[in-house]
């Protein structure tokens, strides 16, 4: 391969890789390596790709302000961009995210506004209506918002799908992912529908978000719930979300997602995230239902690097409920 000249032509173009071994039931698993996305997550690809659509119409003009609210990927992406293009970036972030991300954030360049995780939409602290006002005060400033911005699911049905397309020969049957800002699932889920109208675009929700039980029920009821995994589930359904793309819900809980995503390093040698815990949990019990052979494809979303001392800590999976104590021993000789 030839030298890259920028950074940001690295981004997409993400390997796939074969799990062999854990149990697929008769399917054969597949996963895209997003991790390895110069930011480290699924979500360089449309901090690009907003950013160059901003560009293109107008919206963001040389030397502009950046805003967005994240949960912290979309952060990375956008500050990679930003950085490289010179804009500023004013992030806010709900508290409960993990420092690292935090850290990384800053380190890049973002100027990040910490919010709290604990109030619903529509309060004046919830990280998007907080993001809405910063864009009102800040003169130049643009609102990247993934949520409603098309150039959030077009990234993926103009990359992340035709990758797939290519990667797997046009030989694949469904896919697995999760739900943040619906761009990943509505994009890549469209584009491969286009190619092959039989595929099965399968969401695997975190238990507690809306989005699996909308997928069954067609009624989005949000009860309160919360969980630990990051980057996915919702207690409402994102513009940018196309239900009508969705085929199957799959739900996942805590432990069920941590523990796929410590299985999937032991056993596969890949250190994934938590969300990626959620889509390997989900991508496997829906394996384990059918009864034909079928090619499924799912996603590494970002590195596991960033949750060394949740996902990866036994004492705090232990504080958390969600590795049973008697299993564990002496805890301090079981911290990783
Ligand atoms: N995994 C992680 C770690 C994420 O940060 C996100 C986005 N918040 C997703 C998955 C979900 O992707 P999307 O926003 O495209 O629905």
């Amino acid at each position: 391969m030839a030298p890259a000249t920028s950074v940001l032509s690295m981004i997409g173009n993400t390997p796939m890789l074969e799990l062999t071994h854990l149990d697929t039931g008769p399917c054969r698993l597949f996963v895209k390596l997003e991790n390895q996305n110069p930011a480290g997550s699924i979500k360089d690809r449309i901090g690009l790709s907003i950013v160059e659509a901003a560009e293109r119409d107008g919206s963001l003009k040389p030397g502009g302000t950046i805003v967005e609210a994240t949960a912290g990927n979309t952060g990375l992406g956008l500050a990679l961009v930003a950085a490289q293009k010179g804009y500023r970036l004013v992030l806010v972030i709900p508290d409960k995210m993990s420092a690292d991300k935090i850290r990384h954030l800053r380190a890049l360049g973002a100027e990040v506004r910490l919010t709290r995780s604990d109030v619903p939409k529509g309060h004046p602290e919830y990280y998007q209506d907080m993001a809405e006002r910063i864009v009102k005060e800040t003169p130049g400033a643009f609102w990247a918002s993934q949520f409603d911005n098309p150039a959030n699911p077009a990234a993926h049905e103009t990359t992340t799908g035709p990758e797939i397309w290519a990667q797997m020969d046009g030989q694949v049957d469904a896919l697995v992912a999760g739900v943040g800002s619906g761009g990943t699932i509505s994009g890549a889920g469209r584009f491969l529908k286009a190619k092959n109208p039989a595929l099965k675009v399968v969401v695997a929700d975190p238990e507690g978000s809306v989005v699996a039980p909308a997928v069954e029920t067609g009624e989005v009821k949000y009860e309160g719930g919360s969980w630990l995994v990051e980057g996915i589930g919702e207690d409402f359904i994102p513009p940018n979300l196309d239900l009508s793309v969705i085929d199957d819900g799959v739900v996942v809980s805590d432990a069920e997602a941590f523990s796929a995503v410590n299985e999937l390093l032991r056993s596969e040698g890949i250190l994934g995230g938590s969300s990626t815990g959620t889509l390997l949990a989900g991508a496997l019990k829906w394996c384990r239902r059918q009864t034909e052979p079928k090619n499924v494809v799912t996603f590494v979303c970002d590195t596991g690097n960033k949750y060394l001392s949740k996902a990866f800590d036994r004492t705090w999976l232990v504080e958390q409920g969600l590795t049973p104590r008697e299993d564990s021993g002496d805890l301090r000789d079981l911290i990783m």
